[in-house]
């Protein structure tokens, strides 16, 4: 069976419902009680099996690392529930690099050299940098002063190995090396190149310098100078648009988004696995051009 967006969300029956997950997120101060970073999974404090209930005070947030080390035994529940209770991203007198608060009236999104503002319309705005075939890659929403990230990354054979959703590590198919080093989150395939990179410049500004985005047989390598589509060589720098809420867009959306730039058909890729793993290889490369 193709995995599909669609089935990853069927298979979660472990589903948070929205208004909870809001309100876990601003009870531990957007991200993970122990550490602070903000990318995280909803952890029950009550084994799941047992309680099988959503309940906002049951749940906290813990990043990958110490999810892992919780489900190995390595973090004591307790442990986990004192920083519950005192989240690490909420405690007085802490730097907080990690805090990636959201202050104005606009938005700017920068994405290899191209710029695209929009009006903050309150809880829920989104943007979106790019977007193929009426599925956005990446995507940002405005949420209680805080930007929370969308982005699924597709391997060359379509299916979807990342999928982080509002800011939750929703869905991966392998482990991955996520660190937010200051305001610079990078997200790397283990022990291998960087596949995206943003850069938050809060309050209000997100700076997206490097990523590989593939889509039914579309590829796109972000770079801090421009962003290539490799299909047809095709380059794009330099462009700034305001009261837009997206950025490059390629091929059909039922919901149409306005963007920096439109494109509605380019020839596509459908190569065999040999031919992708080798393509994937030369691509890693070209993002670092
Ligand atoms: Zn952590």
């Amino acid at each position: 069976m193709e995995v599909t967006l669609e089935t990853i969300e069927q298979c979660n029956s472990r589903n948070i419902p929205l208004p909870i997950q809001r309100e876990v997120r601003q009870r531990c101060g957007f991200g993970c009680v122990i550490c602070g970073i903000p990318l995280y999974e909803y952890e029950h404090m009550e084994e799941w099996a047992e309680v099988q209930r959503h309940v906002s005070d049951e749940i906290t947030l813990l990043c990958d690392q110490h999810h892992r080390e919780k489900t190995g035994g390595l973090l004591p529940k307790e442990v986990v529930s004192l920083a519950n209770e005192n989240p690490h991203n909420l405690k007085e007198g802490v730097s907080k690099p990690y805090n990636l608060h959201f202050a104005g009236s606009t938005v700017t999104i920068e994405i290899g050299s191209n710029t695209f503002t929009c009006q903050d319309q309150g809880y829920g705005t989104a943007m979106v940098p790019i977007s193929v075939d009426g599925t956005p890659l990446i995507g940002l929403i405005l949420a209680d002063e805080h930007l929370l990230l969308n982005l699924v990354i597709f391997d060359e054979f379509n299916s979807p190995v990342l999928h982080i959703k509002n800011n939750q590590l929703y869905y991966s198919t392998e482990s991955w090396d996520i660190q937010l080093v200051g305001t610079t989150l990078t997200v790397r395939e283990a022990h291998r190149k960087i596949l995206i990179e943003i850069k938050f410049c809060p309050p209000n500004k997100v700076i997206i310098n490097r990523g590989r985005f593939l889509r039914n047989g579309v590829e796109i390598l972000v770079r801090p100078k421009n962003i290539l589509i490799t299909n047809n060589s095709f380059l794009i720098s330099g462009n700034s648009v305001t009261n837009c809420f997206g950025g490059l867009i390629i091929g059909h959306h039922d919901k149409p988004i306005g963007g920096f730039m439109a494109i509605g058909s380019i020839p596509r890729y459908m190569g065999d696995r040999k031919e992708a793993l080798k393509f994937e290889k030369e691509s890693l490369n070209r993002i670092d051009e």
